[in-house]
């Protein structure tokens, strides 16, 4: 397949399948763009028991039935390949800069690029990443079976990993920052890890430098409260720090928040119409595979009608289309269907007019800049000519 799509997918996890699933359910020319594995992080987790209808699965096996579902339309493509770049035509429409398969335009664009685990830069830390210093237990657990390792977070995800490791390594020792008896993870994995005879704490402390020769031989590690630091032997680091979103190429084009995250709104369109976030890359309250999924579902109906919507503007608005008046009216309101009667009444013999039902057409009314209806906007091939709020 060639040419425009109807719309790319940027990110193949629960987020980019699942509106590849709505995409391809609605017949579009759809392409999904993937630079790893498709179905994301939730591969990393051996079990996942949160989806509804899945009482347990591991996260790769559901993730494979994501894929399976995505890819059983013929009108969905999928690339691997990372993208490194995306940019707004003049023609409104998107290209799709990617790092060894060319350039791809489509009318709209779904980013679901997700998160990555958030490096501290602590020195040794580059040096021996795949070496020792490791950032996901799922994937890397099995180099460590019978040594010492360490982990470094309080979290949920830092907690629940050190008790999986224990499944493997003979001990796992958690750096805390905070006092005696304080995590940051739920109680439930509190109290597991408390119970497991495989974890200790280390308390109050920080890790300030990896030592080794080809991995990792020692850490020092530091107490925050005597400000001395300690060097101890060890195997391996896990970092379970924190995630950062994977949005530098789009940063100067959407709006974001501090820490990276795209801003989206209900509908997950993003500050430029025509592209649309979801999931763990987007500021929202909870990042699961079910959120992301629903988010998938909504981005993907919402660029269905963006792009419908547009493709009506777009040939209403010609050069040549000669003088069309709008009339944007709200239909629960029964004065502003009577106000704009009258209006299209009186604008009839000099105009085509157009009603714009602001409740499910919303691209012009939002490109003007109007908030309140009845209100009129007046077009001569094409241009906009006058504004009546
Ligand atoms: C260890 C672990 C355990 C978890 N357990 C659970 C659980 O039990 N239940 C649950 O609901 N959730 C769980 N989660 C969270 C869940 O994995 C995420 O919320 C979910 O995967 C987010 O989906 P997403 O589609 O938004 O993003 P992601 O899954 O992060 O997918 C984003 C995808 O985009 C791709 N990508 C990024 N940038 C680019 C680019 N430039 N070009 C091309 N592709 C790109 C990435 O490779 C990735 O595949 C867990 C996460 C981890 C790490």
């Amino acid at each position: 397949m060639g040419g425009t799509y109807d719309v790319i997918i940027i990110g193949g996890g629960p987020g980019g399948l699942a509106a590849a699933i709505y995409a391809g359910r609605a017949q579009r020319k759809t392409l999904l763009i993937e630079k790893g594995n498709y179905g994301g992080r939730v591969n990393d987790t051996v079990e996942i028991r949160n989806y509804p209808s899945v009482v347990s699965e591991s996260g790769a096996g559901l993730m494979e039935r994501f894929r399976e579902h995505a890819q059983s339309y013929a009108t969905n493509e999928f690339k691997r390949t990372t993208v490194i770049g995306l940019e707004k035509l003049e023609n409104g429409n998107f290209l799709v800069h990617t790092k060894r398969r060319g350039d791809f335009e489509s009318n709209c664009v779904i980013l679901d690029m997700g998160t990555k685990p958030r490096s501290l830069g602590i020195p040794g830390e580059t040096e021996f990443t795949g070496h020792g210093v490791a950032y996901c237990a799922t994937c890397d657990a099995e180099f460590f079976k019978g040594k010492n390792i360490y982990v470094l977070g309080a979290g949920d995800q830092a907690i629940e990993e050190a008790d999986y490791l224990t499944g493997f390594a003979s001990s796992v020792t958690v750096i805390v920052l905070h006092e005696e008896g304080h995590l940051d993870c739920n109680e439930v994995a509190a109290e597991t890890a408390f119970h497991n005879p495989k974890i200790k704490f280390i308390w109050n402390s920080t890790l300030q430098e990896i030592k080794g020769n080809a991995s990792v031989e020692s850490l020092v590690i530091k107490n925050v409260v005597t400000n001395t630091s300690t060097e101890v032997k060890a195997d391996g680091i896990f970092f379970f720090v924190g995630m950062v979103p994977q949005t530098d190429f789009v940063k100067d084009l959407v709006e974001c928040d501090g820490k990276g995250y795209i801003k989206v709104n209900e509908k997950k369109e993003t500050s430029v119409p025509g592209i649309y976030a979801v999931g763990d890359c987007t500021q929202t309250f909870l990042r699961q595979v079910v959120t992301s999924a629903s988010d998938g579902a909504i981005a993907a109906t919402a660029s269905e009608r963006y792009v419908k919507e547009k493709k009506q503007l777009d040939a209403i608005l010609s050069p040549d289309s000669g003088k069309v008046a709008f009339l944007f009216y709200n239909p629960y309101d029964n004065a502003q269907i009577e106000a704009v009667t009258k209006m299209e009444l009186r604008l009839k013999d000099q105009y085509r007019v157009i009603r714009q039902d602001i409740t499910r057409q919303t691209l012009l009314y939002q490109q003007l800049g109007l908030t309140a209806s009845p209100a009129c906007a007046y077009y001569e091939n094409g241009k906009l000519t006058n504004l009546e709020k």
